[in-house]
Order: structure tokens, then C-alpha cells, then sequence
């Protein structure tokens, strides 16, 4: 069989992972998608109390949307906003089942690599097909060939420690009973109780911080939270972007979070502690936590810790390849300079295509939120274009892989901290969104209807265009 007539391996079956099977669909190229989880979404599934900044609208595909119509699906409202579950339930499962048996959850992927040939041979490399090494949920093994390799398995999986160098705190594994690298979910009971009359540090300063001091201010606000209050450990200080573009924020939904954050803090069911890096966890006589910071200051006793300081991209399987990565943010070479904190700070992204997702090693390519390494603001948007631009280069179809088709809502944030989960990386706020590279421009036929929330936002952001 030539390389040309094996299927194109997917991994992951969340939002990008789906998307890229469908645009390789649509093009007459076989997807076979490789899940680890039970379940189309896995990753989604486990934030499914979240509700999502984005709409209905700015989350699907609209290649998908295509691919849905004729099987009865029913579109949401696109002006509203889904939770994580909604997201997994009304859109993913739905697609994956479109998809049928080019979907194959339990299916870990541990290894990728060129047939007979390990990271060091030159020889004939790039004729070889991939092989992709797979683990299934009930202890087979398999190797699949396959002639292009899209890894859109997340970061989900691998997040960030609470220490403030990078490295676990020193007693961090040690006190991991009382640590949590997710946003609580307060409506269920268990948890509740877990944090409802207690303190608890917040460690981080992205969306997901944001959320969970509101989460925590309600609970504070309840007949059965009294007493609860958090504690909010920032790594920099507090600026006036700190709280993200507020009313600016492009995504109005985005741009609340961040006010919520500072409402708790106004309101005082949280104090924000700043310039704190995470040195140790110790233990009082109590049990309790105590932050010691690197530079020697220790924080009053904590019952509860929630580490939200980003993601990072597991590459172990892919070892064998010969990947393009930029040493700072483990994304490919190519697009880290768009997606740069230390070099722009506005935290919008910019759409980009097969070209800046390339590598020395050609047909692999790394989409959706793994292919930001460790930086922060992707948006699932910026994952369909990445996945429609790379399918139509898989498929050879050149104009079409270097076309821009979607353009993307500023963060109406300048010169400070960006959204999502961020360890603080900036150490100055140089640049400016302003420095980043033009976006290309533009058109998108199927982005949100005219009336939905994007839209209302206000105009401007941070570069004012
Ligand atoms: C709490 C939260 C809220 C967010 N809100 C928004 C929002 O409002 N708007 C927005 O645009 N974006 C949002 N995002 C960002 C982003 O759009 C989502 O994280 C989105 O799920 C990323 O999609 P993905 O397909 O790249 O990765 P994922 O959704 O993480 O999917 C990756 C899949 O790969 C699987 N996988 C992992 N490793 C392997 C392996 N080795 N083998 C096989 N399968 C594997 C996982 O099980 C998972 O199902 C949010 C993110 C988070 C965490």
C-alpha cells in the first residue's frame, strides 16, 4: 500500500481533534481519530461545570456544522453560552458519532514514529509512513501506519505545579490531599463541602483563577459558605490589566470573568496577596497549609490550595520526531512568535495555518490548545483554522492551506497579564499586543450571526482597530 492511501492519524477526539477528522473528510482523506478516553471530549468532560466564555457560535466548526445537519442534529442557540458539558454532549458526542468507526475511543497513543526508522536516521525518511503506537482501554496493543500525524491531544492532562520556579513547590507532593490543579465545582455536594467555611489559596491569574474566586465568593455568599474566603497568590502585582480587557474583552463573556475576579477581591471574600512565588508547602500543627514564598514571607494557614497556573504539552510519545519547538513556550517555531507573552502582552491570538505549524519532520503537525506549548488565550476558533488550513495542505491543495479565513476577537487587554492560566511568565510588559504581527485579514462567512454577544462587544481592543 503507498503512503498515500493510509489514513491520516488524529490524535485526540476533543473540539480540534473532531474538527481536523471532518476537514480531512471533506477532502476525500481518510481520519482515523485515537482517543484515550471513554468518550468523544474527555478532556471537556472534566470541566463540564465550566461554562465556557465563548458562544455557541465562536465553538463550532463550520465544517462540522456541515457534516451535523443532515443527521437531524439541532443546532444551539449560537448566542448563548454552553457549559464544558453542554460543549461535550451537544456537539462532540454528536460529530464523533457522524464520524462512526473513524473514531476509536480507549485508544491511548504512547508512541509515534517513522517506520524503521528512529530520530537519528536520515535515510529515506521522509518516503517512510508514520507508525503510530497505540494502548487500548482493555490492554491490546496496536501500530497503525498512517501518512500524516495531527496531534491534537490537549494539555488537559499535564498541568502546570503550584511552585512558583516551575518545579513542584518543595512539599507540594507531599501535601497533594489538600491541592487541586482544577476549578472546584461547588454544585457538587462533596466538594462543596470540601471548601464551604474554609481558606483557600488561589494560585494563578487567568481565567480559570478568575473563575474559581468567583466560584468561591458565591460559596462565601450561601446559607452554608459562611466563613469561606480565599486567598488570591499572584505571582507579579496588580495592574490595571490584571483583571483581564473587562468591558474591552472583544468576548464580553472573557472580559467578566476577570470582573467577577475583582468584585470577590473589592467585596472581601478574597485577598489578593502579590509578588508571591511558591517556594514550600508546610504543615502547621493543624494540618493546615502554610505558602512560604521564595522570598521568605509565610502566608496565614490555608485549609485548601487551587493551583491554576497553566498547561504544558506532554511530548514524551513524540521522542522519536524531529520536532521544531521554541525552547521558551514548547510551540512550534513558527507560531511561538505570535503567541509570545514575553513579546506581546495583549494576550490575543492570531490565526495561522500549516505554514507556522510545520516541522523539520514533514507530516506531523501539533493543533489546538497543544499546539500553544505552554502559552496562554487559545481559542477553540484558532483550532478549526489551524485544522482547515492543515487538512487542505495534507490534501496538497496549497491556496487553500495559505488562505486566512477567520479573524479573531481582541482581549482589550494591553501591556499586562493575558487570559487563561498563566504562570505570570512577562516579567515586563514590553510590546504590547500592538508589537505582534499584523493579522492577515480576513473574512469569515459562518462566525457568529449578527446579534450575538462578539458582536455587541465593543470595538476597539487594545490596538484599537
Ligand atoms: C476550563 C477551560 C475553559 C475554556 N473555555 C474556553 C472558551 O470559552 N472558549 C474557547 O475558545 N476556548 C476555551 N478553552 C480553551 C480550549 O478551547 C479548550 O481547552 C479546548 O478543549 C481545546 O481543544 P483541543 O481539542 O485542542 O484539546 P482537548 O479538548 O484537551 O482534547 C484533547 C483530547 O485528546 C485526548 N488525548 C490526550 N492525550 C492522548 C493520547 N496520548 N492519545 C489519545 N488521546 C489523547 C484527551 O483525552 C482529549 O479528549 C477553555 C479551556 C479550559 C481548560
Amino acid at each position: 500500500m503507498s503512503t498515500q492511501q493510509l489514513p491520516v492519524v488524529v490524535i485526540g477526539a476533543g473540539p480540534v481533534g473532531l474538527a481536523a477528522a471532518v476537514h480531512l473528510v471533506e477532502r476525500g482523506i481518510e481520519p482515523l481519530v485515537l482517543e484515550a478516553g471513554g468518550r468523544a471530549g474527555a478532556a471537556v468532560r472534566e470541566w463540564s461545570h465550566v461554562r465556557l466564555f465563548s458562544t455557541w457560535g465562536e465553538v463550532v466548526d463550520p465544517a462540522a456544522e456541515k457534516l451535523l445537519a443532515p443527521t437531524g442534529w439541532t443546532r444551539p442557540d449560537p448566542a448563548t453560552y454552553p457549559s464544558g458539558g453542554d460543549w461535550a454532549e451537544r456537539y462532540l458526542q454528536p460529530l464523533a458519532d457522524a464520524l462512526g468507526d473513524k473514531v476509536r475511543t480507549g485508544a491511548t497513543v504512547t508512541g509515534v514514529s517513522r517506520a524503521g526508522r528512529d530520530r537519528i536516521v536520515d535515510a529515506d525518511r521522509d518516503r517512510q509512513p508514520f507508525v503510530v503506537h497505540v494502548e487500548y482501554a482493555d490492554g491490546r496493543e496496536e501500530r497503525v501506519f498512517a501518512r500524516a500525524v495531527i496531534d491534537a491531544s490537549g494539555t488537559w492532562a499535564t498541568a502546570g505545579p503550584a511552585g512558583g520556579s516551575g518545579l513542584p513547590a518543595l512539599g507540594e507532593q507531599a501535601a497533594a490531599d489538600r491541592i487541586t490543579y482544577r476549578v472546584p465545582d461547588l454544585k457538587d455536594p462533596a466538594v462543596r463541602a470540601r471548601y464551604a467555611g474554609k481558606r483557600t489559596a488561589v494560585i494563578g491569574s487567568g481565567a480559570s483563577a478568575f473563575t474559581a474566586l468567583a466560584y468561591l465568593a458565591e460559596l462565601a455568599r450561601s446559607e452554608d459558605g459562611t466563613g469561606t474566603h480565599a486567598v488570591w497568590v499572584l505571582r507579579r502585582g496588580i495592574s490595571g490589566s490584571t483583571f483581564g480587557g473587562g468591558t474591552a474583552d472583544q468576548l464580553p463573556a472573557r472580559g467578566a470573568l476577570g470582573l467577577a475576579a475583582k468584585a470577590a477581591v473589592d467585596k472581601g471574600y478574597a485577598d489578593a496577596v502579590t509578588g508571591f512565588r511558591t517556594e514550600a508547602f508546610e504543615r502547621d500543627g493543624d494540618g493546615r497549609l502554610v505558602l512560604v514564598g521564595e522570598d521568605g514571607r509565610r502566608l496565614e494557614p490555608v485549609d485548601e490550595v487551587v493551583a491554576l497556573t497553566g498547561f504544558r504539552p506532554d511530548l514524551s510519545f513524540l521522542d522519536e520526531l524531529r520536532l521544531g519547538l521554541d525552547e521558551r513556550l514548547q510551540a512550534p517555531v513558527g507560531l511561538a512568535p505570535l503567541i509570545d507573552p514575553n513579546q506581546h502582552s495583549c494576550g490575543t491570538v492570531y490565526p495561522h495555518g500549516h505554514r507556522e505549524l510545520s516541522h523539520p519532520e514533514r507530516g506531523i503537525y501539533l493543533v489546538g490548545m497543544k499546539s500553544y506549548g505552554r502559552a496562554p488565550t487559545f481559542l477553540a476558533m484558532t483550532g478549526y483554522e489551524q485544522v482547515r488550513s492543515v487538512a487542505a495542505a495534507i490534501a496538497g491543495d496549497l491556496d487553500a492551506a495559505d488562505r486566512v479565513e477567520l479573524t479573531l476577537p481582541e482581549t482589550g487587554v494591553c501591556g499586562g497579564a493575558g487570559l487563561f492560566d498563566t504562570p505570570d511568565t512577562r516579567q515586563a510588559d514590553g510590546g504590547g499586543c500592538c508589537a505582534a504581527p499584523e493579522p492577515q485579514l480576513v473574512q469569515l462567512e459562518t462566525r457568529p450571526a449578527v446579534g450575538t454577544a462578539a458582536e455587541e462587544a465593543p470595538a476597539g481592543g487594545c490596538c484599537g482597530s
